[in-house]
């Protein structure tokens, strides 16, 4: 079983108008269970609209879209997407908004608080469980987005360039992190980047997109050893 399967996936935002913009053009994808994989390609070739499809959260103009044996057609926890900038409600601490979703399905309190300990503890953070997102640095915040995720024990991972506003320095520490996390998780992650260095160190296999309308141009598989 696939853990994301996309045939002839298109997608025209504003379809019938005369907005209307194709995105993209007969995407054909297979990702395995556990795999990482990178979309790399030019601004505006719809590697974040694919995101976006296979999340649930748009439906495609076109083709199918699958996740293990589902169609995907709605947004789950087990589709996780996480973005540049992470909203984490200011006025709710670090465990609260780990566990906001959990709070939404009616978990009671001392249960989340132990999957938000759980959670931050995977993500290092175990000692800001009490914090507001202002006490914490951006590469902080972006921990507890992953956070947030985890707690659903998502079987995909989505990230929309995740740590392309953060520092250099945090960036690299964020992406040891990041494969630390995704070994452990057994999670497939599908990656947005535009960073050529960022793909080679993070993918199993890179999806190379051209520019408008996005196609896949190449699939490599990375041959470079991870650290
Ligand atoms: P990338 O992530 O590769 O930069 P996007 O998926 O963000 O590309 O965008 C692909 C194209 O689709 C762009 O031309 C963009 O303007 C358009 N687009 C993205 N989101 C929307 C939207 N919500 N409505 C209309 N057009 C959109
Ligand atoms: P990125 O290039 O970082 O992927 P964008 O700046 O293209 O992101 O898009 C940011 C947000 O604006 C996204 O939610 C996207 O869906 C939306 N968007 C992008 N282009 C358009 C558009 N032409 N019309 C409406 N929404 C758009």
């Amino acid at each position: 079983k696939d853990s994301v399967v996309c045939r002839n996936v298109s997608k025209i935002w504003a379809a019938g108008t005369r907005r209307a913009h194709e995105a993209l053009r007969d995407i054909d994808l297979d990702v395995s269970p556990g795999e990482f994989v990178v979309f790399l390609g030019p601004s505006g070739c719809g590697k974040s609209t694919l995101l976006y499809l296979i999340a649930g959260l748009e439906p495609a103009t076109a083709g199918e879209i699958w996740s293990f044996r589902d169609r995907v057609d709605t947004p789950s926890p087990e589709r996780s997407l996480i973005f540049q900038e992470t909203s984490l409600f200011p006025w709710l601490n670090v465990w609260q908004n780990v566990t906001f979703g959990h709070a939404i399905r009616g978990v009671p309190e001392a249960e989340r608080k132990a999957i938000a300990a759980d959670a931050l503890q995977r993500v290092g953070l175990a000692e800001a469980i009490n914090k507001r997102p202002d006490e914490l640095s951006g590469g902080m915040r972006q921990r507890v987005a992953v956070a947030r995720a985890l707690s659903m024990r998502p079987k995909v991972l989505l990230m929309d360039e995740p740590f392309a506003a953060l520092d250099v320095q945090t960036r690299q520490k964020m992406q040891d992190f990041l494969l630390d996390v995704w070994r452990d998780s057994g999670a497939s992650v599908l990656f947005v980047t535009h960073s050529i260095d960022e793909a080679v160190a993070l993918s199993d296999r890179i999806v190379v997109f051209t520019a408008r309308p996005g196609r896949i141009k190449t699939i490599v598989t990375n041959p470079l050893p991870r650290p």
